[in-house]
């Protein structure tokens, strides 16, 4: 720390992302996808080398227009992020004056945007099973953070359980974090033509391949985006690079082959259900991209470390009571054959 820092900074615990190791491992620890971007994706980008030398266009209209197409809703009612993270940012930023409310185990990201902003925070538990009861969510008061599905758990709301925690927060701003939705959730982006108190937050880097890229957009009323353009305009107008943008457009209407992509992930993770649990695992109903797991005799950190040693990289948390859990992102069926051989002898080793 150095001795200009601010104060008020001193006590921040920055957010810790997932490793990118240097040296080849089996990645199941940050949920990218396995599958790679459309193939016009890398043509586009390409094609605005030549661009560089221009600013990219700040209100990102193409960009709006694709995802209103993706999304059904009007371009008017869509803002575009450099990253859902940024997205993020801006909303405890900008709608949070009487503090922030979120579940005990969820995306972590959410603890440290409160602290970053000094935000009051109410943390409000999961149940036993890391279900959310809706009704734990009535009278707080505060702006409401819910990825749905939830993170690491996996576990997702009905669109009918958003619905019930829209109607008892007329007055507070309902954020859902829609980053894994397309792997079998409900999404509630519908539901912001009826709510004002809804924005609804996803992203291009899990379901679109394009982590890389860093791009998210929120869907809301218009006047939801334009308190988010304020903050945009007042900080970053140029938040979104011009290969970025080319890749997103791409993205979010070659829905055909993302598609196919999803499918295949969702079989992957249906088999990897199975197999974890022949091996001694229990596992949440993720309606994700990811496992949440843990065994019924080896700890959590035990299984961590010797899969490192394997080369296989999954995620894992040193807090209360997901400690012996372990996140595995759902890799291609090759990945996740090299997983359960490593498993299978480690377990076979341990007992
Ligand atoms: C990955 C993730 C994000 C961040 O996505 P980016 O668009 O890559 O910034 C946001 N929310 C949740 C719950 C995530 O898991």
């Amino acid at each position: 720390m150095s001795k200009y820092l601010d104060m008020r900074l001193e006590g921040l615990t920055p957010y810790v992302p997932g490793e990118q190791p240097r040296e080849k491992l089996i990645k199941l620890n940050t949920n990218e996808s396995p599958y790679l971007p459309s193939v016009k994706v890398a043509e586009v980008v390409a094609r605005q080398a030549d661009n560089l030398n221009l600013y990219p266009d700040p209100d990102a209209r193409e960009l709006r227009e694709a995802l209103s197409c993706m999304l059904g809703v009007g371009a008017g009612n869509i803002f575009a992020g450099n990253g859902s993270d940024e997205i993020l940012a801006f909303c405890f930023f900008a709608f949070c004056p009487n503090g922030a409310a979120f579940a005990n185990i969820t995306y972590r990201f959410y603890n440290v945007y409160a602290q970053l902003y000094n935000i009051d925070t109410e943390i409000v538990p999961l149940e036993k099973d890391f279900t959310l009861k809706p009704e734990n969510y009535a009278n707080l008061g505060k702006t409401i953070f819910i990825a749905n599905p939830n993170a690491p758990t996996g576990i997702a709301l009905t669109r009918k359980q958003i619905e019930e925690i829209l109607l008892a927060n007329r007055d507070n701003l309902v954020v859902i974090d829609e980053a894994y939705v397309h792997f079998g959730a409900e999404t509630v982006v519908p539901l912001t033509e009826s709510y004002d108190n809804l924005l609804v937050v996803g992203t291009f880097s899990k379901s679109r391949s394009l982590a890389g890229a860093r791009l998210g957009y929120a869907v809301g009323s218009k006047s939801l985006i334009e308190d988010l353009n304020r903050i945009k305009f007042s900080f970053n107008p140029y938040n979104i690079s011009r290969m970025a943008m080319a890749a997103g457009i791409h993205a979010a209407l070659d829905t055909e082959y993302y598609n196919a992509c999803i499918t295949k992930i969702i079989a992957t993770r249906t088999r990897s259900i199975t197999e974890l649990s022949k091996l001694g695992f229990e596992s949440t109903e993720s309606l994700a991209n990811f496992i949440f797991t843990r065994h019924s005799k080896l700890c959590g950190e035990t299984i961590y470390n010797r899969l490192r040693r394997y080369g296989i990289l999954v995620r894992r948390w040193e807090q209360p009571l997901i400690g012996d859990y372990l996140r595995i992102t759902v890799g291609n069926d090759a990945e996740m054959d090299a997983l359960f051989a490593a498993l299978s002898i480690i377990i076979g080793e341990a007992l």
